[in-house]
Order: structure tokens, then C-alpha cells, then sequence
């Protein structure tokens, strides 16, 4: 490729439209333009890395005999509300009408279209497994679209789809997938690792997601060296270890606490710390009120909350739902609240004594309250922290932040029963299948390698993933000699089947250099003045090394850096 004629608009910059290093690397190194919220254009040199990623992705789907195929973009509503999704996917849906007023969701993923394909060409037991898969561009209604293309609103996915006869296979399929991950990850450069989550909207019982780690990954982690335990922090159990507190009863006093609403507030204007208060929250649990209680200086765990409630919808109640339980925002409080609304505290609220909650009424709160002042469920609520103890081992959890780059499941029936897909089984009898799906967000993978491999200057890309191998740079585009040297080892490399960026821009040399490290190509040859000398410098971005090689050597030489990767 000729740098002169390749779209490859670096900056110089750091541009004010992207809000992590990763994304203003991409911009920086003429990947992607921001169109508007969520929204970008994908430069040549994005594609050229999405393709590659999508390479890697393809060997390993056909390790796992995993069929690729396209689903259609449109779903149905009609396919959807038979499987509950129509209403689980909520507003991160796009939605449109055609022309006969007919319901159509953008699909945000293909569970109902692979379950239907299943159905169509599986008749027995001989045809499983079965798997297929497709990569195709997907579209989410972010609330808020952040972090460049890692949260968007359109994005490419490749998501597979497998059905087994029994679960155990479903299971077994699943382990494998869950190896090649690993294989795929480990080929792209990446440190990752599977941690286990909420399976949400998804529906299912086994599932894991597949985290980079990345400083300003959108994912609080939590994991164990001493046993390789790690989750995602909002399935991390806390374990009880509280006794409650027999403690007083009674012994509370009302304070007037005017304008101070939030544990902040009153932390300044009451002088103590944050962990002699208790929060309350209001939710709404599929539009009923619930109060969850945990100590100040803590959040609730909504996912938590929402699986000890089992509820579909969970969220914040509004001033004026505060308001119709007797209440008033920013003075909740557990103690007198009206008994048909539950209460559900955290654990760690058990050891607590003599703290303070909301009143329930206007600048009022409750000082010297204990746990026999009101009644409630004692549950896991909050969110593990750095040093909590390891769920499996008891050992100190440490906690990070990661990128999730793609999520498996075993679905069991799930999608399978609503849409009455079955096989026969080796007795004669129909049975309902079971299924599995893998997911991974491309872009998310290309964002992270940038993550994991850049330094001050730039990329410094894994050779595995760079689009070009080489960065041939003329250092003086008038000197005769020098470029008929850069273009003869351009065309030999090419021929070698080695790519190549051919930087034959009327720029100055130091413009050159920049690029090639901001780009991150791997190696560099500089044709300059030692042409004439039958010279020229080869260069590698990792490590900074510069040699000097006889000119008939490059390419073999140029072969063995490649192969070293
Ligand atoms: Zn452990």
C-alpha cells in the first residue's frame, strides 16, 4: 500500500471528542472519526484490523465446527413477545414499524433466528451438535454511549449459536468453546481471563464473560491468585461472617439536618464517618416499593437486589413514588417506614450500632438507631471490595477493572421451548433441544490489543494483528536512488507476501518517523543516504533496536523478525 494514496489521517493531537486512551489512540492513529453520539466512522485502517480479528475469530469457529451464516437484521416482534425478549431487551432495543404498522426490533442479538435454524434443519440426534454463527453489525439505544467504539451504538459482533441433545452436552460444548476463547485471545496478543456473571436479559444458568484488563476498562473485576477465582464484582458474594447485634432498642433521637440530603452532607454537618450511617434506597421492583438498606460509605448491588427480589424491572423510585409510601427523598429511613413496604438490608448493617438513618420526613433524621428499632431481610447486598475474602479459597480478593470482550452461555430450553424446536431422540421420542451462545464485540478486541500494547508514542501493535508487517519509509522522495531502493524492496516484500506501507509522502523524515511509531507498524526500513552504500536501516517499534542491513539481506532478515513475532 502507498502511504500517499491510503486514507491515514493521524493527528498530532489528542483530540476532545474521546474519553479514554484507547479511544484517542484509535482517533490519533487515523482509525475512526466520531460522527455523532455512539456513532463512528470506521477508517481503512480500523477495517484492516477489524478484518484480521475477524480472521482470527473465523479459524477458531472452524476449530469448533461452528457454521457461518447470516441472520437477518430485522426481528420480528411477533418472534420476539414468544420468547419474552420483546419486552426483556427494554428501550436498549431499536425498534421500527414497516408499512403495515407491523412490529420489527434492529436484533441486538439472534438467539430466536439460530433457535428457528435449528428447528428448520435438525430432525435427530445424528444431526447434533449443531452450531452456526454470523458476524454482523449490531445495534444498541445506549442511554449513554461512552468510551468511543467500546460503547456505541452500532457495533460488529460475532455471535454463535449451538444446540445439543442433553444438557451435559450443551455443557461440554460450552467447555471446549470456552478453550478456544482462551486459544483465539492468547493468538491476538490479549491477557484475558473468564469470569463468571449475571446471565441477565440472556436468560441461562452457566455463564462467563471473557475480561481484558485495561486501567479504564468500564468493568470492576474481582479475582484470586491464590485459587484463580474471578467474577465480575456484581455476582462476587460477600460472605457472612456478622453476628447481629443484640444491641438497644429505642434509644433514638430526631435531628433537624436541614439541606443536607446525601451521606456527604451529613458526614460535614454531623462530623462522623460514613460508615455510621445507613442508606436507605427506594426501588421499584416491577412497579412495587421496596427499601434497600446498606451502610453509608457503600451501593447497593442492584443486580443482587434484583435476584433476591426475582423481579424483571428494578429501578430507582422517583420523588414522587417516595412520596406515595409516606416518605420524602433524601430522608428515607427504615424506622417507621409503612410495614407493607419490605425491607431488605445488607448483612454488614447487623454489627452496626448506635448509627443514623432518614426520618422519613422533611430534614429529619434518626440518630443512636440499632437493628431492633425496625424489622427486615437480612441479604447480600453490597458490592465486594479489595480484600474482601475469596468465595472459594477465603484468601484476601484483589479487584480490577476490565473490558469485557465477549460473553458465553449454556441457555438450556429457554429459547428452544418457546419456539418448539426438537429432534428425535435415539429411542423415537421428540425432545426439546438444548443451546449454548458465544458472543464477542469486535471493535472491543482492536480497543483493547491498543489497550494492552501501547506505550508514550503510540501503538506498538502484536505482529500477529498489525496490517502491515513493515513501514518502508524513503527519506528523501527527490533522491533518485533512495526511492528506486524503497520500491524494490516494497514490491520484493509484497512478493514475499509480507504487507507493506510504503511511505512515499513528500514529507519531511521526522513526519515519517512519528507515524510509523504513532501506527505502531511493527518493523521499519529506512531507505536514506546509505543507498549508495547498498544499505539500509532496519528498525523494530518494540524495542527501539535500529540495525544496519545489506540491502540484499532485508527481506530474509525482515522474514525472521515476522516470524519471531
Ligand atoms: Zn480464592
Amino acid at each position: 500500500m502507498l502511504y500517499s494514496k491510503f486514507l491515514l489521517p493521524t493527528m498530532k493531537n489528542e483530540p476532545s471528542d474521546m474519553d479514554s486512551t484507547s479511544q484517542k489512540l484509535m482517533a490519533r492513529s487515523g482509525m475512526i472519526r466520531k460522527v455523532s453520539s455512539g456513532l463512528f466512522y470506521y477508517l481503512p485502517y480500523f477495517n484492516m484490523l477489524l478484518r484480521k480479528v475477524s480472521y482470527e475469530i473465523r479459524r477458531s469457529m472452524d476449530a469448533m465446527h461452528c457454521n457461518e451464516m447470516k441472520f437477518p437484521i430485522l426481528v420480528s416482534q411477533e418472534i420476539l413477545e414468544k420468547t419474552g425478549r420483546w419486552t426483556a431487551f427494554g428501550k436498549e432495543m431499536f425498534s421500527l414499524k414497516d408499512r403495515n404498522g407491523n412490529g420489527y426490533a434492529i436484533s441486538p442479538t439472534n438467539e430466536e433466528y439460530a433457535t428457528l435454524v435449528a428447528k428448520m434443519f435438525i430432525k435427530s440426534y445424528n444431526d447434533l451438535p449443531f452450531s452456526v454463527y454470523q458476524i454482523q453489525q449490531k445495534h444498541r439505544d445506549e442511554i449513554r454511549p461512552r468510551n468511543g467504539v467500546i460503547r456505541a451504538r452500532e457495533f460488529t459482533m460475532k455471535d454463535a449459536y449451538s444446540f445439543h441433545a442433553t444438557e451435559d452436552e450443551a455443557i461440554s460444548y460450552y467447555q471446549k468453546m470456552k478453550q478456544e476463547y482462551t486459544n483465539l485471545f492468547t493468538r491476538l496478543g490479549l491477557k484475558t481471563f473468564a469470569v463468571k456473571a449475571d446471565s441477565g436479559a440472556m436468560g441461562g444458568n452457566l455463564c462467563e464473560e471473557f475480561m481484558a484488563v485495561a486501567d479504564e476498562g468500564e468493568t470492576p473485576l474481582a479475582f484470586c491468585d491464590n485459587c484463580g477465582y474471578a467474577a465480575n464484582l456484581e455476582v462476587v458474594p460477600v460472605t457472612n461472617t456478622y453476628v447481629e447485634q443484640n444491641g438497644f432498642k429505642g434509644r433514638y433521637k430526631k435531628v433537624i439536618t436541614e439541606r443536607a440530603h446525601t451521606v456527604k452532607e451529613l458526614m460535614d454537618m454531623l462530623q462522623m464517618p460514613a460508615t455510621s450511617f445507613v442508606k436507605s434506597m427506594v426501588y421499584m421492583a416491577d412497579d412495587k416499593p421496596v427499601v434497600a438498606l446498606v451502610r453509608g460509605d457503600r451501593q447497593v448491588n442492584e443486580v443482587k437486589l434484583k435476584n433476591v427480589l426475582k423481579c424483571n424491572v428494578l429501578e430507582l423510585a422517583t420523588v414522587k413514588d417516595i412520596e406515595k409510601i409516606g416518605s420524602v427523598c433524601g430522608f428515607v429511613g427504615p424506622v417507621g417506614m409503612r410495614e407493607d413496604i419490605p425491607i431488605f438490608a445488607d448483612y454488614e448493617i447487623m454489627q452496626m450500632q448506635n448509627f443514623v438513618v432518614g426520618g422519613n420526613e422533611k430534614d429529619i433524621h434518626l440518630l443512636d438507631v440499632n437493628v431492633k428499632d425496625f424489622s427486615c431481610k437480612w441479604v447480600d447486598l453490597r458490592f465486594a471490595e479489595q480484600g474482601d475474602v475469596c468465595p472459594i479459597c477465603g484468601k484476601p480478593l484483589k479487584t480490577a477493572m476490565g473490558t469485557e470482550l465477549g460473553h458465553i452461555f449454556v441457555l438450556g430450553q429457554k429459547y428452544t421451548k418457546s419456539l418448539d424446536a426438537t429432534f428425535i431422540d435415539n429411542q423415537g421420542k421428540t425432545q426439546t433441544l438444548y443451546g449454548g451462545c458465544y458472543g464477542i464485540g469486535l471493535e472491543r478486541v482492536v480497543a483493547s490489543i491498543i489497550d494492552q500494547h501501547h506505550d508514550e508514542k503510540g501503538l506498538v501493535l502484536p505482529t500477529v494483528v498489525a496490517p502491515f508487517k513493515v513501514d518502508v519509509i524513503v527519506v528523501d522522495t527527490k533522491n533518485e536512488a533512495q526511492m528506486e531502493t524503497a520500491t524494490m524492496l516494497y514490491e520484493k516484500l509484497e512478493n514475499a507476501g509480507i504487507p507493506v506501507l510504503f511511505d512515499d509522502r513528500k514529507e519531511r523524515v521526522g513526519v515519517k518517523f512519528n507515524d510509523f511509531e504513532l501506527v505502531g507498524i511493527p518493523i521499519k526500513v529506512v531507505c536514506g543516504r546509505d543507498v549508495t552504500q547498498g544499505m539500509v536501516e532496519v528498525g523494530v517499534r518494540e524495542t527501539g533496536t535500529v540495525e544496519k542491513v545489506d540491502i540484499q539481506h532485508v527481506v530474509h532478515t525482515i522474514q525472521n523478525l515476522v516470524k519471531k513475532g
